[in-house]
C-alpha cells in the first residue's frame, strides 16, 4: 500500500516521529506493526516499524511510527533524508504481540528501551480501557533523559490515571538527574519487585536483543510461565 508522509518530527537526537497518510484506511490491533518495503542504491529492503498511534478500534487513514537512526544501517540513513510529501511502501498492520485476555486481578507490566515503547503507547490506553481496575506500569529504560519517548505524556498519564504507574530508567545519567524520578540502571532491576509484589502479573516486552534476552532469562528465573510473558524482539 502506497503511503506519504505528511509530518516528520524530532521525538529525541536519534529518533524521529514519521505520520503517514495512507492510500486507504486500515485496522490495526494495538502492538502491530508495518512492514516497509524501501530501494535504497538499487536493492529492494524491507524492515518492520512497530504501529505508534494510539488504536481507536475504527479504520484508521495515518499511522504513527516512531523511528530510531542506525548510522551503520541501510534503511534508516535513507528515511531519515525522505522529506514531507515522499511516498512509501508499506504493507498492511501484522503480527501477534497484542493484548492477550486476562481477568481483573492480573497486573500488566510492558517493559521496554528506547524505540520499543512505539507499541506501547496503543497497548497500555487499551489495556486501561479494557479494565480500568487493574495496575499497568510502564518500565521505560534509555541511556540519557534526553533520548526518553513521549515523556510528558507518561507523566500526564500517571498523574490522571490513578492505576498507571510510570518508571523511566536510565543508564548513564548526566549530574543533573533527578533521583527522586529517574531510576539509574537498568529496566531488570525495577521491574522485578514490581512483579514480586504480584506475581499474577502479565509482562510485556519490547526492544533489541540485549534486553530482550536478559528479560527472558529474569523472568524465567523468577518462574513466570510462557502464558505470562509476552517479547516483541526488534532485531530477529
Ligand atoms: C516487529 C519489529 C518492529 C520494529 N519496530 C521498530 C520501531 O518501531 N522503531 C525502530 O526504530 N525500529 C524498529 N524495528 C527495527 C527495524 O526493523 C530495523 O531493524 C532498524 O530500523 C534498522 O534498520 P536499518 O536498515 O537502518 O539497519 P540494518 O541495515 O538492518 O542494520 C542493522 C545493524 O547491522 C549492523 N550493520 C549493518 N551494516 C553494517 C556495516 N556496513 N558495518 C557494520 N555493521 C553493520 C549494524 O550494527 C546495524 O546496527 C522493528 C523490528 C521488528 C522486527
Amino acid at each position: 500500500m502506497k503511503a506519504t508522509i505528511e509530518k516528520i518530527e524530532n521525538l529525541s537526537p536519534r529518533v524521529k516521529r514519521f505520520v503517514l497518510s495512507l492510500e486507504r484506511m486500515v485496522v490495526f490491533e494495538s502492538g502491530q506493526f508495518v512492514v516497509l518495503t524501501a530501494t535504497v542504491d538499487g536493492v529492494e529492503l524491507q524492515r518492520s516499524y512497530s504501529i505508534a498511534s494510539i488504536e481507536s478500534g475504527s479504520p484508521v487513514s495515518h499511522l504513527e511510527l516512531c523511528i530510531s537512526l542506525n548510522n551503520l544501517g541501510k534503511v534508516t540513513p535513507w528515511l531519515f533524508q525522505q522529506c514531507e510529501g515522499a511516498m512509501l511502501d508499506i504493507s498492511e498492520p501484522q503480527g501477534g504481540f497484542v493484548l492477550r485476555p486476562t481477568t481483573a486481578e492480573v497486573d500488566v507490566v510492558f517493559v521496554c528501551t528506547g524505540t520499543g515503547v512505539a507499541p506501547f503507547r496503543s497497548m497500555i490506553q487499551s489495556c486501561l480501557t479494557l479494565n480500568p481496575n487493574r495496575k499497568v506500569h510502564l518500565v521505560f529504560g534509555n541511556r540519557t533523559e534526553a533520548d526518553v519517548l513521549y515523556h510528558e505524556q507518561w507523566q500526564e498519564l500517571a498523574k490522571t490515571t490513578t492505576q498507571f504507574f510510570y518508571h523511566p530508567v536510565i543508564s548513564r545519567p548526566d549530574a543533573n538527574l533527578d533521583p527522586s524520578f529517574f531510576k539509574h540502571g537498568y529496566v531488570h532491576e525495577v521491574y522485578k519487585p514490581l512483579i514480586q509484589e504480584n506475581p499474577n502479573t502479565h509482562v510485556y516486552v519490547c526492544g533489541w536483543e540485549v534486553m530482550c534476552t536478559e528479560a527472558r532469562q529474569q523472568l524465567k528465573g523468577m518462574g513466570l510461565t510462557r502464558r505470562q510473558y509476552f517479547f516483541e524482539q526488534y532485531d530477529g
